[in-house]
């Protein structure tokens, strides 16, 4: 049980608060709950229209009331501005964010990203209500050094490829691309809250995670996901893995990433719930710029990590190439590198990521083992019986 003294990074007590954590049921939302519940004194209306990721937080009596769960469908549900308007905070982590999504089901994308998180904005500004809203990197979309040619010695100047909240374009492909869908529509609601910010005086923070990754992210196809599912990269190599079979490089598996641990990202958004004052009015690049890879490097690494935690050994090929095309379809197009320059939420909160993506990778694939390895060698037994 969290302490009645904590204090704030300015030394002010923290007064227990009512969240409304809308997208609670996700990979973030399950970890925010876990964080909240377990430090701080905090009460949570959770949100969502699956609870399967939280069900442990939800059976746990110890709780008491701190966390309630309302399955509701922010579409089209007339509940939720009673909820918003109980809390102090709503924060939105509700949306269709796979990529495999973007090019595929643009108009589900669109809905969910921009017109789905509107009434959200208009109940907190109407309330005066706080919002942290998750946007995301993406939002940066290609870097200016990507239209140079390979060799260019200005790729090697940080202000070719380094993403600033308050510098960086926002550079997205043609609109036949329609990967870009999620982009967009997450760049036109930034622009909304923050012109409630200026307008109407909205107290707002934005975050824009840069591929925040650990347990519980996304699903593993067939086992508990549709068996034709695209999840994000970790789950598509962890699915590979446990099926002893090659991970998929789409396009070679040039694109470059920076990967941060998903319990270190947590702290940040921590910080941002108990410092108001620091936090009101700011977007923050959230990620860990340390930890850099291609995808076809991460591939690599996975495959040595789950070697050692599951005692299995790597495959000869570890890796196949495959074109974007035949993975995702038509319209996909891919960020070349996201790296997260770190000064605003440095000098605002003071946070800094502390894992290494190969500890990080270390307890997530451990984790995936414990929880797959069965239920994916019996998926597999009774495809080959039928
Ligand atoms: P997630 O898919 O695991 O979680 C999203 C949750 O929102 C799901 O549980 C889903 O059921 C819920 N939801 C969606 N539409 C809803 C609706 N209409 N009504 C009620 N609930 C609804 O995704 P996540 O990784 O936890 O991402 C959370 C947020 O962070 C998203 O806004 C995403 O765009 C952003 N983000 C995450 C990452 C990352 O690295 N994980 C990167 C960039 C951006
Ligand atoms: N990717 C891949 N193989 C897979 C899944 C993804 O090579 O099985 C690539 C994808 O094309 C992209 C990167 O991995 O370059 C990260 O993809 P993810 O779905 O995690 O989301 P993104 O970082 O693009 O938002």
């Amino acid at each position: 049980m969290a302490s009645m003294a904590r204090v704030n990074l300015d030394g002010n007590q923290i007064k227990p608060i009512t969240i409304c954590m809308i997208g609670a049921g996700g990979f973030i939302g399950s970890h925010l709950c876990e964080k909240l519940l377990s430090e701080t004194p905090h009460k949570i209306l959770a949100v969502d229209v699956y609870n399967d990721k939280i069900k442990h937080l939800l059976e746990n009596q110890s709780w008491g009331d701190r966390i309630q769960f309302h399955r509701i469908n922010i579409k089209h549900d007339s509940r939720l501005e009673g909820l918003i308007k109980i809390a102090d905070l709503t924060v939105n982590l509700a949306a269709i964010c796979t990529p495999a999504d973007y090019n595929t089901r643009p108009l589900d994308t669109i809905y969910s990203n921009f017109i789905d998180a509107l009434p959200v904005v208009k109940y907190c500004s109407e309330n005066a209500k706080r919002l942290i809203h998750f946007s995301t990197c993406e939002i940066y979309g290609k870097t200016i050094g990507s239209f140079l040619p390979k060799d260019h010695p200005l790729l090697q100047d940080p202000d070719f490829f380094l993403l600033k909240e308050d510098v960086s374009p926002c550079i997205f492909g043609p609109i036949e691309k329609q990967r870009w869908s999620y982009a967009c529509a997450k760049q036109l609601i930034e622009r909304l809250i923050y012109a409630e910010g200026a307008e109407n005086g909205l107290e707002f923070t934005i975050v824009r995670p840069f591929n925040w990754i650990g347990p519980r992210m996304d699903f593993i196809p067939g086992v508990d996901g549709p068996s034709e599912g695209v999840p994000r990269v970790l789950a598509c190599f962890s699915n590979n893995l446990l099926r002893g079979e090659p991970l998929k490089l789409v396009d070679g598996g040039h694109s470059q990433r920076t990967f941060v641990y998903i319990k270190d990202a947590i702290e940040a958004v921590l910080l941002m719930i108990e410092n108001p004052a620091r936090a009101n009015g700011h977007i923050f690049n959230v990620g860990n710029p340390h930890n850099e890879v291609t995808v076809k490097q991460l591939a690599e690494m996975m495959a040595e990590v789950y070697s050692k935690v599951s005692g299995e050994s790597v495959l000869e090929v570890p890796t196949i190439d495959v074109s974007s095309k035949e993975f995702y379809g038509e319209g996909y197009d891919d960020s070349d590198k996201r790296i997260p320059d770190m000064t605003i939420i440095n000098r605002q909160l003071g946070w800094n990521p502390k894992t290494s993506l190969w500890d990080l990778l270390e307890s997530t694939l451990t984790y995936q083992h414990r929880t797959y390895a069965e239920a994916v060698k019996k998926a597999i037994a009774q495809t080959s019986a039928s």
